[in-house]
């Protein structure tokens, strides 16, 4: 079955009204974030401290902010594949991308004194790896502040880096949307496998 745009397909519709039952044991009523924990590799601590405590010149890692020994930065950012057909509605992972001290800092700022500014960017790495899809990590993109104090989006673009694939196939799908196939494929490689549900509402 086609899934070239997913609103013209029953099993769309299906899944946003009534939901699927998942192996996870819940039932899901359209798409959820799928969150990456800490960045990948992290050998720092698990327990989240609060944002606001964030240190920048030690280990730290709170639910929005990494930092490893004061030398290296992450940011937790939203990273968008579009469903096609029901754009702006997308599949959304929350993964960790690294960055520069002086925009993670500039970011830390703004947030504080509401300044977020929806066009301004900064380059980011991703350090996570995404299950379902060839080795992201390192791909390159930009950031977006979110005015809404939203973790930033993540589109990931230029020019990759030689251990990633130019043609890069998450680059292809956050720039041309995918399917409902695709995000069903996408929620079971970390467990939420709801393919039995959403085919038994193939007809
Ligand atoms: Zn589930």
């Amino acid at each position: 079955m086609s899934a070239e745009n997913v609103s013209e397909e029953p099993r769309w519709q299906a899944f946003n009204q009534d939901g699927f039952p998942c192996s996870c044991g819940e039932r899901h009523v359209g798409l959820f974030p799928v969150n990456m924990l800490t960045p990948a590799m992290w050998d720092g601590p698990k327990e989240y401290a609060p944002d606001e405590e964030i240190q920048l010149d030690r280990t730290f890692i709170s639910e929005s902010y990494c930092v490893w020994r004061g030398q290296n930065f992450a940011m937790r950012m939203r990273l968008p594949l579009q469903m096609r057909g029901a754009s702006p509605t997308a599949f959304m992972y929350t993964v960790w991308a690294a960055v520069e001290r002086a925009d993670l800092q500039a970011y830390i700022t703004a947030k504080a004194q509401n300044t977020l500014r929806n066009d301004a960017r900064f380059p980011a790495r991703l350090v996570s790896r995404i299950a379902g899809h060839h080795d992201t990590v390192n791909l390159m993109g930009l950031a977006f502040q979110q005015e809404d104090g939203w973790p930033p989006l993540l589109l990931l673009a230029g020019t990759q880096p030689y251990t990633n694939r130019p043609d890069h196939p998450l680059l292809l799908e956050q720039r041309q949307g995918i399917g409902l196939d695709r995000a069903l494929e996408l929620f079971a490689a970390y467990g939420h496998n709801m393919r039995p549900a959403a085919s038994a509402n193939n007809n």
